[in-house]
């Protein structure tokens, strides 16, 4: 393994390039991060990639699942 660049796309811009290499994680920038955060507490999120530790920072604080346990609620939208 002589690759040292690991290109990963941005999954709020598509932007592809070495974000992990970065400190947003998956993300090119702080901006698509909160983009994609807010998507993640508005609605139904699908990664397109294996969960890595990182990707909770900042959600330490949140109740965990507390918002998945109603469902049949749109007060979280
Ligand atoms: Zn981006």
């Amino acid at each position: 393994m002589t690759q040292k660049k690991k290109n990963v796309k941005c999954p709020s811009c598509q932007q592809k390039g070495d974000w992990f290499s970065g400190k947003y994680g998956a993300f090119c920038s702080d901006r698509c991060k909160m983009v994609d955060l807010g998507k993640w507490l508005g609605e139904e999120h699908s990664f397109t990639e294996p969960l890595r530790p990182e990707h909770f920072e900042g959600y330490a604080d949140l109740p965990p699942g507390s918002y998945l346990d109603f469902p049949e609620s749109d007060s979280y939208k």
